[in-house]
């Protein structure tokens, strides 16, 4: 992710990244107490632009915001910032990690000070270009009785990072969670969406991380005449569904071949998720479109 000369953005200052330093009592180290944003910038035709900056650093001021989690920040300065993080490594197409964390305290009470950190590297698609054979999780998501599942907390990527190696532990790609109750809910760092009959249904905000992907899909589907249904999602009901997709910034969007072993039946090319991949493209690098035979 980087080497000597990768230069982040630590507590005011452009650093090399190896000379930004923690603190072995930081809050968040001994309690997964931070929170954290993944954005992805393109190389697009008006040149480097971060994709939705606003709406990410408006979930970054969300998430600190709503585990008490000090936010000393202007949103438009930290884009800003990372725009200019991305200059000073000469990046164009990149992943950019801003990270909050509390100093050193050993109680377990709320935030007294805020750390920032902006790193950026150079990352392909996430979880890769092949479709995926995902595996229902015998983890179930984080509830809402428990953490606020809606911010991007440190300490929840523990529920998705069991999630994910048990996946590749029994040689699939990737993990599909359900919610406590039983429904389906998302992958470990991804949102879900399933075609049925030439209509999309995705799990309802609840259980999930409200994904900005997620919302852009919603977006392209709006200007596309795809509808969408945001529901309650039985696993069982899964087996029946013409194809999937899952999506997220680092992933995109992203196909899915089968689930538990059995195969979607339509194939991925005349889904609307290979559509909704196309226009995501379009999207991210500020092509126009407005019909689907003009998603190139
Ligand atoms: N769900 C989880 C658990 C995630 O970690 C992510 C990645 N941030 C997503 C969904 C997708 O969110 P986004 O589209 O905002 O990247």
């Amino acid at each position: 992710y980087y080497n000597e000369n990768t230069i982040v953005f630590f507590n005011g200052e452009f650093v090399k990244a190896t000379d930004a330093k923690a603190n072995v009592y930081d809050q968040s180290l001994h309690y997964g107490y931070a929170v954290f944003e993944g954005i992805r910038s393109y190389n697009t035709q008006n040149g480097t632009r971060i994709f939705k900056a606003k709406e990410h650093y408006d979930r970054l001021q969300f998430s600190a915001e709503s585990i008490g989690i000090p936010y000393p920040y202007n949103n438009d300065e930290l884009t800003e910032i990372s725009y200019e993080v991305l200059k000073r490594n000469n990046f164009t197409d990149a992943y950019l990690r801003p990270l909050i964390t509390c100093p050193p305290n050993m109680q377990l009470t709320k935030g007294k000070d805020a750390q920032i950190l902006i790193a950026a590297w150079e990352w392909g698609a996430y979880l890769g270009e092949k479709l995926l054979r995902l595996s229902t999780s015998s983890y179930r998501r984080i509830t809402p009785a428990c953490f606020r599942v809606e911010a991007k907390v440190s300490g929840h990527y523990i529920n998705s990072i069991m999630a994910s190696q048990e996946a590749k532990d029994k040689g699939f790609d990737e993990a599909l969670l359900l919610d406590v109750e039983g429904f389906v809910a998302e992958g470990p760092g991804a949102n879900i969406f399933f075609e049925k009959d030439g209509v999309l249904h995705t799990p309802q905000l609840g259980s999930i991380l409200p994904g900005i992907t997620r919302a852009t899909v919603l977006e392209i589907c709006e200007g596309l005449g795809i509808e969408v249904v945001e529901r309650q999602i039985k696993p069982e009901e899964v087996r029946g569904v013409d194809s999937a997709f899952m999506c997220g910034t680092a992933a995109e969007v992203i196909g899915i071949e089968s689930l538990d072993g059995v195969a979607f039946a339509k194939p991925w090319k005349e889904s609307l998720g290979a559509i909704i991949q196309k226009a995501y493209k379009n999207v991210v690098l500020e092509k126009e479109y407005r019909t689907v035979a003009q998603v190139a």
